[in-house]
């Protein structure tokens, strides 16, 4: 049986290295959102459905654990050799589930093999330390090992990267893995699993149920599986964290956004206009790293406005495998229905609407917003305390670099934060006193490499060790220490 089953176009679950038909009744439609064609049904597996992956992922775990780390790691290496392949049909599979641009999915299948190629170097990251001499004739040592049964949910936004930031790593040091992909993209991940197997990777090891709250509620209660990776909205990641903690296991959540740019009045503004109009529109402002609002500092605010205003109305939106085409839909028409009646609450909480994109559409149909400019926004207002998750930039306007700091640190989140600026004295101010976990100088979208932590916090991160780098072996090991005496 293959990933789908193509008559209805039915996703299977893959458990034990089979794709196998789940037990539910109840599917799910996934629509591209750039047409509504249909694409697929997802099925929204049952309880029974978890405790069979769970059963085979625990199983695997006894005989992957002990299989030598530089085995684990060659089959990463033939992974990333796959997926390097397979680029383009998998930007494909995105842009179709996602509707981001084809070019922004080409972007983010690089920001998923480079979690591959950090997962290959198991071997380094999985070393211990020793101390050969604590008093006489007693050495000391740290050893790693893996954890069992890794539980993964991830949001629809990015299909290929966040599923990355979890299992390779989890995988390359000796766990087993559960994956629950986003019901409302869940094609991706089916295919990243037929690769994984291409590539030698033993059944049972990777596994993928595809569901929704029930699916989530089982990882988080279930008895064998030890940790959690979760990325999504902060209330669903608030909630996970508590219901997995309080069953004992370790638990990192990954949250919503509301990013700041501030804006000096001596920043290079052709390369800030570049900037903050990626950062706000790309992928439809739907990254946890979008910029959600710019905070124009004193003479800022005139020329950003208007200037931001002009390119987004040169801005083509459409469907997101056409050429050319910079703007795709948002995820669904309940998305799109939310965010008008957040422009809605912009305009009657006293808001100047620069640019309205409720009526902007594509021949194709879709659930279309185009780009939605907000300037005298104050923080009092419901479009700037609340993450949005939509083409709509709110600008704020200050009079000093200490205002746009003070405003940005009163947010509720504390994911990212850039600074447009030419003064070093800025930069360093920017960088020890605002409140967010992954700065931005001079750039739009400041999200690190796979080799440093993905580093939000207040309401943007539940737990204590961040997805990726050193903080994501450390989240996916325990360490055994060792005392040992040798008298003679
Ligand atoms: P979401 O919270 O709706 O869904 C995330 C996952 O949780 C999905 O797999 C979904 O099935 C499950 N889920 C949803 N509601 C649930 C509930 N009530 N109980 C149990 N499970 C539930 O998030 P989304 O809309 O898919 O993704 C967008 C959100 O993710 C945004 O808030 C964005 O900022 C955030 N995000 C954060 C990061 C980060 O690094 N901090 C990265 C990507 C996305």
């Amino acid at each position: 049986m293959t990933t789908v089953d193509t008559e209805k176009k039915t996703l299977m679950n893959f458990i034990g290295g089979q794709w196998v038909k789940s037990n539910t009744d109840e599917y799910e439609e996934v629509p591209n959102p750039a047409t509504g064609e249909l694409l697929a049904e997802v099925p929204i597996s049952t309880f029974e459905d978890l405790e069979t992956a769970v059963a085979s992922a625990k199983e695997a775990f006894s005989t992957w654990k002990k299989t030598p780390v530089p085995q684990r790691a060659r089959i990463m290496f033939k992974y990333q050799q796959l997926l390097v392949d397979h680029w383009d049909e998998l930007a494909t599979i995105i842009t179709k589930e996602n509707g981001k641009n084809f070019n922004e999915a080409y972007g983010e299948v690089q920001r998923g093999i480079e979690c591959v190629e950090f997962a290959a170097g198991a071997p380094t990251l999985m070393m211990g330390q020793q101390l050969p001499d604590i008093a006489t004739n007693v050495e000391s040592g740290m050893y790693r090992y893996p954890i069992g049964v890794v539980g993964g949910i991830t949001p629809f936004n990015f299909p290929m990267m966040v599923p990355c930031w979890m299992f390779p790593l989890a995988i390359a040091s000796g766990n087993t893995f559960i994956l629950k992909p986003s019901e409302r993209t869940p094609l991706l991940a089916n295919r990243l699993a037929e690769l994984f197997q291409e590539a030698g990777l033993p059944d049972g090891v990777f596994n993928i149920v595809h569901g929704a709250h029930d699916i989530v509620n089982g990882i988080l209660s279930h008895p064998d599986i030890p940790a959690v990776s979760f990325v999504g909205s902060q209330p669903v990641a608030e909630y996970v964290y508590k219901t997995g903690t309080s069953h004992g296991k370790r638990v990192q959540a990954l949250a919503g956004a509301k990013n700041h740019t501030i804006v000096m009045p001596d920043a290079d503004m052709d390369l800030t206009i570049t900037n903050v109009i990626n950062a706000s529109f790309g992928s439809a402002g739907e990254r946890c790293m979008a910029c959600a609002v710019v905070v124009a500092v004193g003479d800022a605010a005139d020329e950003l406005s208007k200037r931001l205003v002009a390119e987004a109305d040169q801005m083509t939106i459409g469907n997101g495998l056409d050429q050319d085409v910079f703007l795709g839909p948002v995820i669904r028409d309940s998305h799109k229905k939310k965010t008008h009646a957040y422009i809605e609450s912009g305009i009657e909480e006293g808001a100047t609407l620069l640019r309205d994109g409720r009526g902007d559409q594509s021949p194709e149909g879709g659930y279309f917003v185009g780009p939605t400019i907000f300037d005298e926004v104050t923080e009092n207002m419901k479009i700037w305390k609340e993450e949005i998750f939509a083409p709509v930039l709110s600008i704020v306007r200050v009079e000093t670099l200490d205002e746009a700091i003070e405003l940005t640190n009163q947010s509720d989140f504390a994911n990212g934060a850039c600074l447009f600026t030419d003064s070093a004295k800025a930069i360093r101010k920017f960088r020890e006193e605002i409140d967010a976990g992954m700065l931005g100088v001079n750039l739009g979208v400041p999200a690190p490499m796979a080799f440093f932590p993905f580093s939000g916090y207040k309401k943007s991160f539940y737990g204590d060790l961040h997805a990726n780098g050193r903080d994501g072996i450390e989240f996916y090991t325990r360490k055994k220490m060792v005392t040992a005496r040798h008298a003679f």
